[in-house]
C-alpha cells in the first residue's frame, strides 16, 4: 500500500538520520533492507530521498571516523574525568535531592571545566568566563545526530536535539535561553547559531556566511557596555531558522522586541552608548574620515562621551574599535546592503552624534522670555547636512512647534529644556527607526523565495535581556524584568502546570510538586484595566499628570503584596519580582510612556534628501502628526501599549513551536573564570526553580505521546512491517511490554514516558 510504504520509509530513513553512527546502517545495510529493496526502482521521489541519505552517510564518514578517535582518547573537555557519559552529566541522576547536592554537583563540575548540566531535558550553561576550545567544527562533527548519553552535555546536543526533533516529527521548535544579564544567553544564542548552521547542510555557502554575519551586525546596533556586561544585549531578539523538509536551511528571520533607545541620548557612569556609535567613530578617525561625515578630531561628540576624555584614550591606544568598524562593514558586505544604503546608515549615525551636539542658550526680550537658540550654529549645520535636510527648518522644529486649536495654527517657542528634550527625542527616534529598518531589511535580504511556509519548518531562539536590579532602575528595566517575569511564566506553564493538569485529564495519580506561581504578578503588570501598564497609559493621557501622581495611582490602586512604596522616597517604589525584589524610580516615567517625537520634527525629516531617512519617516506619520493638545481623549501608541503587544507577539510565536530550555547561569559578579559564588548561583538556582525542575523531571514524564502516534512511531518493536496495527491501548501496550521499558503510564488517550524512555525505544528500533 503506497501510503504505508511511505510512512514505513521515512520513518525508517529519519531513525537512521537520528541514530548513532556506529549502529547505524551502511548505504550497502540500507540497499538491502527489505522497504527500499521494494521501493527502489519504484517511487522516484523515494528514491531522490535516498540518494540524499546516502550523501549524508558518505558525509557522515569522516565523523565516524571522528568520533572513533575520541573513544580511544580522553572526555573531550573533561579535565580529570572518565571517558564515557557520567551519572553526574544530569542533576535527575542525584538520589540525594536538595539544594546543598545541586550546587556542589554544580560547583565540582565548574572546576573541572563542565559548564554544561543536564536536568533532564533542561540545559545549565555556567558562564566559564575563559575562553573553551569546545565550539571548534570538530565539535559540532562529534555532537551530529549523537544520542545525548554518548558525550558530556554540550550546548550542541541542545541544538542537535532541537533539529532532530524538527526533522523527524516535522515540527517548529523553540529554544528558550535565560538568565541574568551577563550569564551567557547571547553567546549561547551565537554556539546554537553556529551548530544550526552546521546542521542545515551548509552546501549553500553563501546563505551560510550570510545568517553567521547577522548576529554580530545586529549586536553592534542592539549591544552596549553596561556595569555588568561589556557586551549586554539592550534589546531583545528572536531568531528564526528556516528549514527545508529534508532539514536544509533556507533562510533567517529576525524580530527585535524594545529598543533601549534612551541609551542613544544618555548612558549611566561607567555604561557606554551603542557598540555602534565607538566603531564608527574610531573607523572615521583610523580612516581619516571624520572631516567627511563633519565630526571633530580631538573631542568626540558629546553623546559617546559621558567620561570625558576615556573615548579618545581608548581609540588612540587601542584599534579594536577601528577593527570592529572594518568587520561591521564586512557584515553588511556579505549580508547583501548595497553601498548606496550603507552610506546612509552611515550618515544617519553621524547625524544622530552632530544632532547631540546642538546646543540651546535662552533669549531674553521685552516680550519673551522663553525662547531659545542655538549658540554653536556650527553643530547645527552639521547634523542638519548630515540628515540631508534644511538647517533653518531644524533649527525652527528644535525651537517652536506648532499648535492648531479651534482650526487656527498657532507656533509657539520652545523653552531651553524643551528644545533639548525635543533634540533627544529626535535622535532617539532616528536610531529606533534605524534600528528597525536595518532589521527589516535583513529579513528581506535572508528571505528565501523558495521557503514555503506550508513544508518548511523553522527553530527559533530567543535571546532577551536578563532580569535587570540595578542601584537606579527606570521604565526600561520595568519593561525588561516584566518581560523576564512572562518568560518564566511560559517556563512554569511547561514544567510544572501544564504537566500536572495533563495527569489530572489523563486520570493519572502523579505527585504534586510545588513551585512559585508568577501568574497573579504577570497579572498585576498587564492585566485589563486596573493592571500596572493600563493604569501607566491612562495617566499618560492626562496632560497634567505628573510622575508622582503616578505613583499615587499605582499605590491606590495595586493593592497586593508584590506592590510597595518605600516611606521618604516619593518617586520611588518597589515591586517583589519572581528573580527578587526591585525599587524603581519613577522619575520621567510618563515621559518615556509618551514617547512623543513632535509633529514639526517630523515634518522637517521627511522632507530629507537621503532616501532611506525619508522612507523610515514615512510609517506612520499620522500618528506622529498628532499633537498632544489633540491627543488627550484618542489612543497613541504608547511605549506601555507597543510593550504588551510586543510581548503577546513573542509568545505567540513561541507557543507554536516544541520549547527546548537552556538556563545560563552566572557564577560570580566579578566575571572571573574558575570562581564559583555560592550565594550567586543559589540565588538564580532558587528564582529559577532548578530544585523543582529536577524534582519533576525526576518523578514526571516528559513526553507524552497520543496511541495513535505512538503506534505509528514504534509498531515495528512488537509487529511485522506489513502490518497497519490500529493505534489504540493495547497495541502502545503490546509495544511497550515488548520493548521491556520499565516506569512508564499508560492514561486516556496518551503513553506517559519518561525523558530517557525516548533514546531506548529508537534503540531497540535500531535493532529490529
Ligand atoms: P545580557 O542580558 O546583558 O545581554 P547575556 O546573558 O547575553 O547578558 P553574554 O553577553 O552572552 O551575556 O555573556 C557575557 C560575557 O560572558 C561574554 O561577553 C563572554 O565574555 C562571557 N561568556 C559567556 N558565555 C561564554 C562561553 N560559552 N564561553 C566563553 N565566554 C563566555
Ligand atoms: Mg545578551
Amino acid at each position: 500500500h503506497p501510503e504505508k510504504w511511505c510512512r514505513g520509509f521515512n520513518h525508517f530513513i529519519s531513525q537512521c538520520l537520528i541514530k548513532d553512527f556506529e549502529k547505524r546502517p551502511t548505504v550497502t545495510h540500507l540497499l538491502e533492507h527489505p522497504f527500499i529493496k521494494q521501493v527502489h526502482g519504484k517511487d522516484m521521489s523515494l528514491q531522490k530521498q535516498l540518494a540524499e541519505l546516502i550523501q549524508e552517510q558518505q558525509r557522515l564518514g569522516s565523523v565516524a571516523k571522528t568520533r572513533h578517535e575520541r573513544i580511544h582518547t580522553k572526555r573531550p573537555y573533561h579535565v580529570n574525568g572518565a571517558d564515557k557519559y557520567s551519572q553526574d552529566d544530569d542533576l535527575v541522576n542525584l538520589e540525594v535531592l536538595d539544594e546543598d547536592t545541586i550546587i556542589h554537583q554544580l560547583q565540582k563540575r565548574y572546576a573541572d571545566l563542565q559548564i554544561y548540566t543536564y536536568v533532564g531535558d533542561i540545559l545549565i550553561a555556567l558562564n566559564p568566563f575563559q575562553n573553551l576550545s569546545i565550539y571548534s567544527p570538530q565539535f559540532s562533527k562529534l555532537y551530529h545526530g549523537m544520542k545525548r548519553s554518548s558525550n558530556p552535555p554540550h550546548i550542541f546536543a541542545s541544538a542537535d536535539a532541537a533539529y532532530q526533533s524538527m526533522v523527524t516529527f516535522s515540527k517548529d521548535q523553540c529554544i528558550i535561553i535565560s538568565g541574568e544579564s551577563g550569564a551567557g544567553k547571547t553567546e549561547s544564542a551565537h554556539l546554537i547559531v553556529q551548530h544550526l548552521t552546521f546542521l542545515g547542510k551548509a552546501n549553500n555557502r553563501a546563505l551560510r556566511e550570510k545568517i553567521l554575519q547577522v548576529n554580530p551586525l545586529v549586536e553592534a546596533f542592539g549591544n552596549a557596555c553596561t556595569a555588568i556586561n561589556d557586551n549586554s544585549s539592550r534589546f531583545g531578539k528572536y531568531l528564526e531558522m528556516m528549514f527545508t523538509p529534508t532539514g536544509a536551511v533556507m533562510g533567517a528571520k529576525i524580530s527585535e522586541y524594545l529598543l533601549e533607545k534612551s541609551r542613544v541620548i544618555k548612558q549611566a557612569v561607567g555604561e557606554k552608548n551603542f557598540h555602534i556609535f565607538y566603531y564608527i567613530y574610531a573607523g572615521l578617525y583610523h580612516q581619516k574620515k571624520l572631516s567627511e561625515y563633519r565630526l571633530p578630531e580631538k573631542k568626540p561628540p558629546r553623546y559617546i562621551d559621558n567620561e570625558t576624555g576615556r573615548v579618545m584614550h581608548d581609540i588612540v591606544t587601542n584599534d579594536s574599535y577601528g577593527r570592529q568598524f572594518e568587520a561591521i562593514q564586512h557584515c553588511f558586505r556579505s549580508i547583501g546592503f548595497t553601498d548606496e544604503e550603507v552610506y546612509s546608515v552611515y550618515r544617519i549615525l553621524t547625524g544622530i552624534l552632530n544632532t547631540g551636539n546642538i546646543e540651546f542658550a535662552a533669549i531674553s526680550s521685552q516680550h519673551q522670555t522663553d525662547k531659545s537658540e542655538v549658540p554653536n550654529p556650527e553643530a547645527l549645520d552639521n547634523a542638519a547636512a548630515l540628515l540631508s535636510i534644511g538647517s533653518e527648518e531644524l533649527q525652527e522644529a528644535l525651537t517652536s512647534h506648532c499648535v492648531v486649536t479651534r482650526g487656527e495654527t498657532i507656533i509657539r517657542t520652545n523653552t531651553v529644556d524643551k528644545a533639548a528634550d525635543v533634540r533627544d527625542a529626535m535622535s532617539k527616534a532616528l536610531y529606533g527607526r534605524l534600528f528597525s529598518w536595518i532589521v527589516n531589511r535583513i529579513n528581506t535580504l535572508l528571505h528565501s523565495p523558495s521557503f514555503n511556509t506550508e513544508n518548511g519548518m523553522n527553530v527559533g531562539i530567543l535571546d532577551i535581556f536578563g532580569f535587570e536590579n540595578f542601584t537606579r532602575n527606570s521604565f526600561e528595566q520595568l519593561c525588561i524584568n516584566i518581560a523576564n517575569e512572562q518568560i518564566q511564566f511560559y517556563f512554569n506553564q511547561h514544567i510544572f502546570a501544564l504537566e500536572q493538569m495533563e495527569y489530572q485529564n489523563e486520570g493519572i495519580d502523579a505527585a504534586t510538586v510545588e513551585y512559585e506561581d508568577n501568574r497573579p504578578l504577570l497579572d498585576m503588570f498587564l492585566q485589563k484595566p486596573m493592571g500596572l501598564l493600563s493604569l501607566l497609559d491612562e495617566e499618560s493621557r492626562f496632560p497634567q499628570a505628573t510622575d508622582l501622581t503616578l505613583v499615587d495611582k499605582f499605590e491606590d490602586n495595586l493593592r497586593c503584596k508584590y506592590f510597595w512604596r518605600p516611606k521618604g522616597v516619593e518617586l520611588s517604589f518597589g515591586i517583589q519580582h519572581y528573580a527578587g525584589k526591585v525599587l524603581y524610580d519613577a522619575s520621567a516615567f510618563l515621559e518615556k510612556n509618551r514617547d512623543t517625537l513632535p509633529a514639526d520634527i517630523v515634518v522637517v525629516l521627511r522632507t530629507s534628501e537621503n532616501k532611506l531617512l525619508h522612507f523610515v519617516f514615512q510609517v506612520d506619520t499620522m500618528e506622529v502628526m498628532r499633537h498632544p493638545e489633540e491627543t488627550t481623549n484618542m489612543k497613541r501608541q504608547t511605549m506601555a501599549s507597543y510593550f504588551r503587544y510586543s510581548l503577546m507577539d513573542l509568545l505567540s510565536k513561541m507557543v507554536v513551536g516544541q520549547p527546548h530550555f537552556i538556563r545560563c547561569i552566572k557564577p560570580n559578579d566579578d566575571r572571573e573564570a574558575l570562581t564559583f559564588s555560592h550565594e550567586r548561583v543559589l540565588l538564580q538556582l532558587r528564582y529559577t526553580g532548578i530544585l523543582e525542575t529536577v524534582k519533576i523531571r525526576q518523578k514526571g514524564y516528559s513526553h507524552r505521546i497520543l496511541f495513535e502516534e505512538f503506534v505509528k512511531r514504534y509498531y515495528y518493536l512488537a509487529f511485522k512491517a506489513h502490518e497497519s496495527p490500529l493505534g489504540n491501548r493495547e497495541n502502545c501496550l503490546t509495544i511497550l511490554e515488548k520493548a521491556k521499558l520499565e516506569n512508564w503510564i499508560l492514561g486516556k488517550t496518551k503513553v506517559f514516558l519518561k525523558y530517557y524512555h525516548i533514546e531506548q525505544l529508537n534503540l531497540f528500533l535500531r535493532e529490529v
